[in-house]
This record gives C-alpha cells, structure tokens and sequence, in this order.
C-alpha cells in the first residue's frame, strides 16, 4: 500500500487526507495543534504582526476552526490561465458541504438595513453562501470565535471520516524538517522523531508551508497576499448586530468585497462617547491585495502598496455611504486597524509548485492557501478543498 504524510490539518490538509483515504492510501496526518472542543478554538489564535495584524489558529482543524461559513468560489479566472479546471471539484465540495444562503430567520435587523441601504444607493448586496447548518444555528455572533453549536462545517467533519479509514492523526507534532535523498521525499522530522513515507503533502498553513518547503532546499515564501481588510462602521442605539450571523451578504466591488461585520476594536473605540456592543452597526472591507510580503526563517512582513492603500480607500468610502444610509450617525465613523485572514501565494502554482501541486522534488506536494497564484479578496476556503480533492485524484493516478 502506498504511504503519504499530510503535514497540517487545516483546510488543505484535512481534505487531501479524507480523499487520499478513500483511495487507500495508508495517510500519517501530522498536526502541530490539538484537538480543542470547537467553541473554544479562539484559545487557539495564533496571530502574528507582519505589518497588517494576521489572523490563524495553529489547532487540530486549523484555521477553519475559526471561519464565517463563507463559501464562495474563487481564482476562478488565473485557474482557467494555468489550464486547471476545478469545476468537478467545487460542484463535490459544495454538495458534501451544504453550501447554500441562510434562511430569513437568520437575517438580522441590522445585515437587513445594511442591505436595503446597498440597494437604495444602487449597489447590489447578496445573501452570503454558507457551509452552515441553519437547522443547527442559533444566531450569536460567535462565528470566529469556534460555533458554540457546531453548525457550521470545519476540517474536524472531514477528519473524522479520514480517521475512520485509513489515515492516523498524530496531534502535537510539529514538523520542522523535510527529508529528500536523490531529488525523491523520503519523509519528515520532528523534534523527537522521522517519519518516512512514498510521499509527502505540505499542508502548514502558507506562513509554514513555505519554511518547511526551505527546509529541503527549495525556494519559497518570496511572496505574500494576506487580504488585508478593515471593519469600518458606527454607532446605531440598540441594533444588536453583535449576535447575528457574521457576514450573511456580499456586495462585490472592483478588488474588493464588503460584508457586514462586527467588530469589538469598534465598540471598544466607542466606548468613551456612551455606546456599547449593542449599538455598533459595521461592514468589512476586504481587498484583493498584492502579493508584496513575503516569508523568510525568522521574519514574515506584508506591506501595503499604492494599489492596496487605493482600493481599500475606495471600499471604505463605499462602506461609509451605505452605513450612513443604513442610519449610522456619521460623525461615529471609524475603522479598524488593517487585519489579514487570509494569508497565501507563498508556494504559488507556476512558481513553486506546477499545475499538479508538485515541487521540483518528486513526491513533495503542497496543498493549502500557498499555493494560490493571486489574492482571492474573498474567502478561500471552498477554494482549496477543491484544490486539495484534484491532488488527491492526480495521486491516485501515479504508480
Ligand atoms: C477569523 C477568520 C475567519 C475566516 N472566515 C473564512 C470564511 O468564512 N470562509 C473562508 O473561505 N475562509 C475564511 N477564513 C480563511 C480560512 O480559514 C483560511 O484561508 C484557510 O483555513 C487556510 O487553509 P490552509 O490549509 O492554508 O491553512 P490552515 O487552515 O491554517 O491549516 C494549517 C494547519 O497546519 C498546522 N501547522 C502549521 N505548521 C505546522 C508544522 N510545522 N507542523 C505540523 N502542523 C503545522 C496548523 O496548526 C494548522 O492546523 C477565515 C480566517 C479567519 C482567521
């Protein structure tokens, strides 16, 4: 039987091993994290200030543990350049997820007004689709903090199905080492122990997958997106927009998405002038930003370019308006500091890896948000499942 070890456990990392495991392929999933009860994953932050405020969680499942549900597909436009076509693979991902938009008993006064003042400027904002049970959801705002009800979908729904096959899930085991011998993988090390197997996939995370990648002696991390993004919002008395569902509709600009969103740095911000949780209404404003950071040994940085500072600019003035319109009182506009949540492009296809998730080393995959070419500017997530899926029906393929 052949052997493969997946390293992360994460978006990438739990999907490859899932669909490694249907094709009987004896997977050893190593995890830096460990399993944590899913409402309590925001002990599992793992930020890192790299110039914009970067957001992840190092925990079993990853940073999935900590999503909106957002489920939209994206780099559908640079995938069709580099001839891949993942359309096989979104259509499974989304019926295996659920994908879907909430039902209105799950449209909150303040994502409705926020809504209905987008229309009323002009400007079309859709419901969100989700990977979210709405059957098990009780609007809470707690999204991002690990869903108090398990109703929406994380790594762990996949892991547990590759745990019931053929793959072992090894926790606290952090991989410092890729091995190679004659230009093959042979496996991996950590700290106290090898790993050998026929093939390695790098599912780290595109903050570690690209250190690891250095670690064999290949080349990367010489570029970074993050999707920087802003909370822009104010103060309307009593809304209690702090319990909805996060980030329930889309409106799509040129480079950039607005969502409604909460933010705590705002209530926080307004505290002094009487207001509280209850009373902040806001959208985030996220951008498709340049691949301008990059990830060495001891240091990560993303710096905003002209373009990034430009297209945020734009966004945010729209957010401004369709608060304003939603009835925020203007002079309680603010935004939050510059946060990323989306960190990739560090392993990118056609330059690190080729349009098989392969490195220059045979047998070394990676799978995660690395290896996305460009920015999505919107969540990703759907989009690397489907990436993880092909690589695993391309392996399936080799001797
Ligand atoms: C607050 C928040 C909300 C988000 N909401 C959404 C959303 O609604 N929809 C969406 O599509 N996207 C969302 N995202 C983004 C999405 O979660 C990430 O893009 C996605 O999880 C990245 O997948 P990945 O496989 O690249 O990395 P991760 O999911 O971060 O997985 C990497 C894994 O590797 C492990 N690891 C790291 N280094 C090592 C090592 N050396 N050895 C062993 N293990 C290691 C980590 O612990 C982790 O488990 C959100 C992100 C954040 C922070």
């Amino acid at each position: 039987m052949k052997s493969a070890i997946v390293v992360g456990s994460g978006a990438g990392g739990a999907t490859v091993a899932r669909e490694l495991s249907k094709y009987e392929i004896q997977v050893t999933l190593l995890e830096k994290g460990n399993r944590v009860p899913p409402e309590k994953s925001h002990q599992c932050y793992d930020n890192l200030d790299v110039g914009v405020e970067l957001l992840k969680t190092t925990c079993l499942g990853g940073t999935t543990m900590v999503t909106a549900g957002n489920a939209v597909r994206t780099c559908q436009k640079e995938f069709k350049k580099l001839g891949i076509d993942l359309e096989e693979e979104f259509q499974e991902v989304e019926g295996e997820l659920g994908v879907g938009t909430l039902p209105d008993t799950h449209f909150g006064e303040g994502t409705l007004k926020l809504m209905e003042a987008s229309s009323s400027l002009g400007l079309s904002m859709e419901k969100m689709p989700k990977f979210i049970e709405s059957h098990k959801c009780v609007p809470c705002g707690m999204c991002a903090m690990g869903c108090p009800r398990n109703a929406k979908w994380t790594s762990l729904n996949y892991l547990e199905e590759a745990e019931r096959s053929t793959t072992q899930i090894i926790e606290n085991a952090h991989v410092t080492k890729i091995m190679a011998k004659n230009g093959r993988v042979t496996g991996v090390k950590t700290p106290n122990h090898e790993y050998k197997a026929d093939l390695v996939i790098v599912c780290a995370g595109a903050i570690e997958t690209p250190r690891l990648l250095r670690s064999a002696g290949l080349v990367a991390g010489e570029h970074l997106f993050v999707d920087t993004f802003v909370t822009v919002g104010g103060a309307l008395p009593n809304i209690n927009f702090h319990q909805e569902v996060s980030m329930n509709a889309l409106y799509k600009g040129h480079d950039y998405i607005l969502a409604p969103h909460y933010s705590g740095l705002l209530a926080l911000r307004l505290k002094p002038y009487g207001f509280q949780e209850k009373d902040i209404l806001g959208l985030m404003v996220k951008i498709r930003d340049d691949l301008s950071g990059c990830v060495e040994d001891n240091v990560v940085a993303k710096n905003n370019t002209s373009h990034d500072i430009g297209v945020m600019a734009e966004g945010s003035a729209t957010a401004g308006a369709i608060l304003s319109e939603a009835g925020v009182d203007p002079k309680t506009l603010l935004s939050t500091p510059a946060r990323g949540a989306h960190p990739g492009g560090t392993a990118a296809i056609g330059e690190v890896v080729d349009r098989n998730l392969e490195t220059e080393i045979e047998g070394l995959f990676v799978a995660d948000a690395s290896v996305l070419p460009r920015a999505p500017g919107s969540p990703p997530v759907l989009t690397i499942l489907a990436l993880a899926k092909r690589l695993a029906k391309h392996i399936n393929t080799l001797n």
